[in-house]
């Protein structure tokens, strides 16, 4: 029989399947602290439950447990990780270091399949969702081989988060459980390629994560060159979805926009980009592509990046030029992985 996937129960869920076993509730808060608080990786070190207790649950469960395939350290701190599944996929995850504290980039599904024609992780397209245990468990091994501590999430790896809605939202609700990491809402990134229906679903948990919208285009028309997903809902019903993401939360969204030479840097675009951005706090970040093997696109000229973020000033648009850490380990996401495959 496939033994449970302990790890990516919460709190309530824990507690309803040990005491489907025979245990006691209170050995649920025990186990679910190890697990996601002291990142313990087998029963046998959970020394405040009875041996009995202990050998019942290794017999029922597994603990999730992923195994440094690669790591890379940049001159600058970031560590990038490539993380083996315990069947045998692999996945992406960046420590970045930062004055306010350490932020982690973590994974959210085995390659993707959004199709976006500069981006590394979905050129082999969806292999499968990560369970909530090997997102959470991207946060653990990675405090544990480094021994630092990590306060800020970006959902930002390989994967598109709303695509694995489920898992995602558990993810979130288990990192930010007092039992577990405590770590502030505030503190988390959730970036998507603008699915929809999701952002609408995401909108009713009014949760206190920031939402940031990858929007890399002006018009539908261009936007349909680089991300298939415009072919499903326009960037009217993306920036519509917004609006009401704002209005339910009260939560500001995070607009990307990554600059490709010729496709979407010319100053009629960064007016096109200040009138889609209306209405919100205007500020976005232009993020020199990174160059991926077989994709044609490259980064626009260092000077039209400043005259695009200039016309945007002059418009009343804030935009920030995106500092990029570890240059000199396997630039985009999804790489690592793809040298790897
Ligand atoms: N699927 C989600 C999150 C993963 S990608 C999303 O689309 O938002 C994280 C960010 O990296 C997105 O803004 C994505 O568009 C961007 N990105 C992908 N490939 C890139 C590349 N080659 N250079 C720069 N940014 C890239």
């Amino acid at each position: 029989m496939e033994k449970v996937d302990i790890k990516s129960f919460n709190l309530e869920q824990l507690t309803e399947y040990v005491k489907n076993l025979g245990l006691k509730a209170f050995n649920a808060k025990q186990i679910y602290i190890w697990l996601h608080q002291k990142n313990v990786t087998s029963f046998d070190d959970m020394t405040n439950i009875s041996k009995q207790a202990r050998e019942l649950l290794s017999e029922k469960c597994t603990i999730t447990k992923l195994e440094i395939a690669q790591k890379q350290v940049s001159v600058d701190g970031t560590i990038k990780y490539l993380y083996r599944l315990p069947d045998g996929n692999c996945i992406e995850t960046v420590l970045m270091r930062y004055e306010h504290g350490n932020s982690i980039c973590v994974s959210s599904q085995v390659g993707c399949r959004m199709g976006c024609k500069f981006c590394a992780s979905t050129q082999g397209g969806k292999i499968r969702d990560l369970a909530t245990s090997e997102i959470l468990s991207q946060l653990y091994t990675t405090e544990q081989d480094t021994g630092d501590r990590v306060s800020n999430i970006v959902l930002m790896g390989i994967g598109e988060p709303l695509d694995n809605f489920d898992n995602v939202i558990r993810f979130i609700k288990i990192i930010t459980s007092p039992d577990g990491k405590n770590i502030s809402q505030r503190n988390i990134s959730l970036s998507t390629c603008g699915v929809v229906p999701k952002i609408y679903e995401l909108a009713k948990l009014k949760l206190g994560i920031t939402l940031s919208i990858s929007l890399h285009a002006t018009t539908n028309e261009a936007r349909k060159r680089t991300m298939p997903i415009t072919n499903a809902y326009s960037l009217e019903e993306l920036m519509k979805a917004c609006r009401e993401y704002t209005k339910q939360t009260g939560r500001r969204i995070s607009f990307e926009y990554a600059m490709i030479k010729g496709e979407n840097d010319t100053q009629e675009d960064a007016i096109r980009l200040s009138k889609l951005l209306s209405g919100f706090i205007n500020h976005v970040n232009l993020i020199p592509i990174n160059p991926v093997d077989g994709s044609p696109f490259s980064q626009s000229d260092a000077r039209i990046i400043k005259e695009f973020q200039n016309k945007l000033a002059k418009l009343n648009v804030n935009a920030t030029i995106r500092r990029r850490l570890g240059q000199d380990i396997s630039a985009a996401c999804g790489q690592l992985r793809n040298e790897h495959r």
